[in-house]
């Protein structure tokens, strides 16, 4: 085991390979309060990438309803229970990574689930935690919570199915960091789908193979987001690169949200793998299930979206989401206006800070024609 630095957790930690970052790290940004489960990104890329034989049961995209919801059955908690001591003293993690937990003579401490547990792909969708008594759920404050976690894999910086690969058939490419399986390679033994604690990794019986997410990478070569990103109705998705804290910069939009800003969060933060999809946590949601969640930061990243109002630059970048097809490395705002621009600084899309309202005359004159019929 090499020794490696997770700033997530705020600490060096044990890992199977010795730390290689690539020279640009994929990453994105959702917006958990802005999805609607319409699950449009799941079918953007069943449609995509999903649809031969075999690959039936697998969604690289899901969105489950948090806190019951899950695919597979159960992928969180059943981790969860086997990671003991889940302790954070501020934003340094006190508990054990999967890779400092993992069993003797194994590299991670995994689970493989069982074909049943693949059955119920929305299960648990619109299911609500507490108590709803006399139409409690229509008073405010709501009584009653759930959101919605959009879902892909995260092209972690220290993945657990590429450690857990008996025969290096993963690899994290240095050009971008996405994590993709050898096909050539892979002999099927599933490690990897045990390894992987957000079980990304899915087995295809027919090809007798591992496949996985893979960043929609023949896109992000032609400078362009990835499909579930471009066809989010919600628009809650921002895709690109993000930097090492330290070298954090404020006109990269990624950047800006999760460093700077510290808006946007890690997924299960304590697993140790460092995951580059980053999610600004709802707000109606307990502190208590969000930290477990996305860890410390929390209440700060609440406080920042809250404030967005206020934030011009803030409000400004969170327009800039779902906005157009293309990778914008680079943002600013400039008035009223937030520009998304590419490596060479030219303007890909530009967007109103406010989005103007038009109100409409019930009566055209210049047509002579009804508008509407209740003026
Ligand atoms: S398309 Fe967007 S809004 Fe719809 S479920 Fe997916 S992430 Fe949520
Ligand atoms: S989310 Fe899972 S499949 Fe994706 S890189 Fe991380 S460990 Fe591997």
């Amino acid at each position: 085991m090499a020794r490696v630095y997770n700033w997530q957790i705020g600490r060096e930690m044990s890992y199977w390979y010795p730390e290689e970052r690539p020279q640009k790290q994929f990453a994105a940004v959702f917006d958990i309060n802005k999805c609607i489960a319409c699950q449009t990104c799941t079918l953007a890329c069943k449609t995509t990438w999903t649809s031969g034989k075999g690959q039936e049961y697998m969604l690289w995209n899901n969105v489950e309803t948090k806190p019951y919801g899950f695919y597979p059955l159960a992928w969180d908690i059943n981790l969860l229970n086997r990671l003991d001591g889940q302790q954070w003293s501020g934003h340094h993690y006190d508990g054990r990574t999967i890779f400092e937990a993992a069993p003797e003579g194994e590299r991670v401490l995994g689970w493989r689930p069982d074909d049943l547990d693949y059955a119920y792909p929305n299960v648990g969708e619109d299911d609500c935690a507490g108590q709803i008594e006399n139409g409690a759920s229509l008073s405010i404050p709501h009584m009653t919570w759930f959101y919605y976690l959009a879902r892909i894999c995260n092209h972690c910086t220290y993945p657990g199915c590429l450690a857990s690969c008996p025969r290096g058939s993963i690899y994290k490419r240095p050009e971008d960091g996405i994590v993709l399986v050898d096909q050539g390679r892979c002999r099927g033994y599933q490690e990897c789908v045990k390894g992987c604690p957000y079980k990304k990794v899915f087995f295809n019986p027919m090809t007798g193979t591992s496949e996985k997410c893979i960043a929609c990478f023949p896109k992000i070569e032609t400078g362009l987001q990835p499909q579930c990103f471009v066809n989010c109705i919600g628009k809650i998705r921002l895709a690109g690169w993000i930097s090492r804290p330290e070298a954090a910069k404020a006109d990269n939009p990624i950047d800006y949200l999760v460093h700077i800003k510290k808006v946007a969060l890690p997924l299960f933060p304590q697993f140790g793998l460092e995951p580059n999809i980053y999610y600004i946590p709802p707000l109606h949601a307990p502190n208590s299930f969000l930290h477990m969640m996305f860890g410390p930061g929390v209440q700060e990243a609440q406080a920042a979206y809250r404030n967005a109002q206020q934030d011009l630059d803030l409000a400004g970048l969170l327009q800039l989401f779902g906005s157009t097809e293309a990778l914008i490395p680079k943002w600013k705002r400039e008035g009223d206006w937030v520009s998304g621009m590419n490596d060479a600084g030219a303007v890909m899309v530009k967007v109103p800070l406010k989005e103007p309202v038009h109100v409409r005359q019930p009566y055209d004159k210049l047509y002579q024609i009804s508008r509407v019929n209740c003026p």
